[in-house]
């Protein structure tokens, strides 16, 4: 037997299903992420249609059938206007959900997630923030919301605090002066300390206070290099948003 539920998210994606609904999926605060079938969401009178649309944040009230879920009602409360009406800030705005969609599950606990994918979604909707900088504090943030980011307050190798020197991809994470100079060139690189400090901010401070500093062209620079190697290591994913990103200009890194 079916039941209401009613839960809080944003949905990430939709695609058609039928002549006029949609298949959306929702990364939630209670389920994980889930996906729902949005009736008549393509006809153009309907009350889905935006709702069913990527950035759409608030309640929805959905029937849980066997098998799958149907959205009988949606109460919007951000739709990320001020993101969609900038371009480049779109596209930066569907790297991220396509990201969520890549690294969240099912009935896992997604919570931090989407707090992070919301405030992300509201500082590239915001003038005042370098989006570069918003990708590279949402992409570091996310590895370690998933268990994979990179240790940034002890060197990697012999786990002193002294002397970080340096960021190794090989090692995940930083590297001390002396572990630094046993270590192959490759895929390591110096680190001043603004970098440093910026990332041990990124990766520890609640998600609410992410977006409130701005940080240098060389710091901006080194961090870019580094989550583009760090995410070909440990994610090793192509994603299509970032395709069209690059095509489109050199928005990206
Ligand atoms: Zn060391």
């Amino acid at each position: 037997m079916g039941q209401n539920v009613t839960v809080t998210g944003m949905v990430l994606k939709w695609m058609p299903a039928g002549d006029y609904d949609r298949r959306i999926t929702l990364l939630t605060t209670e389920r994980g992420k889930i996906t729902a079938f949005a009736r008549g969401a393509r006809r153009q009178n309907s009350q889905l249609l935006a709702a069913a649309s990527p950035f759409s944040f608030g309640e929805f009230e959905l029937f849980e059938g066997r098998s799958s879920y149907t959205v009988a009602k949606a109460s919007i409360q951000n739709y990320f206007r001020e993101l969609t009406a900038d371009y480049e800030a779109t596209y930066y705005g569907f790297y991220f959900l396509e990201f969520a969609d890549y690294c969240c599950q099912e009935n896992n606990d997604e919570r931090e997630m989407l707090k992070l994918l919301y405030q992300s979604l509201k500082a590239l909707g915001s003038p005042s923030f370098d989006n570069r900088l918003v990708r590279v504090i949402f992409e570091l943030r996310s590895m370690a919301v998933n268990g994979t980011g990179p240790g940034v307050f002890a060197c990697a190798r012999c786990g002193s605090r002294e002397n970080p020197a340096l960021f190794s991809v090989r090692h995940a994470g930083v590297l001390c002066a002396a572990c630094g100079k046993e270590s192959p060139a490759a895929g390591t690189y110096r680190l001043e300390e603004s970098a440093l400090y910026t990332m041990q901010y990124i990766l520890s401070m609640p998600v609410e206070k992410l977006y409130t500093f701005a940080v240098s062209d060389s710091v901006l620079s080194v961090l870019m290099q580094i989550l583009k190697e760090y995410l070909a290591v440990y994610l090793g994913h192509s994603f299509q948003s970032l395709k069209i990103l690059s095509d489109t200009g050199d928005f990206t890194g």
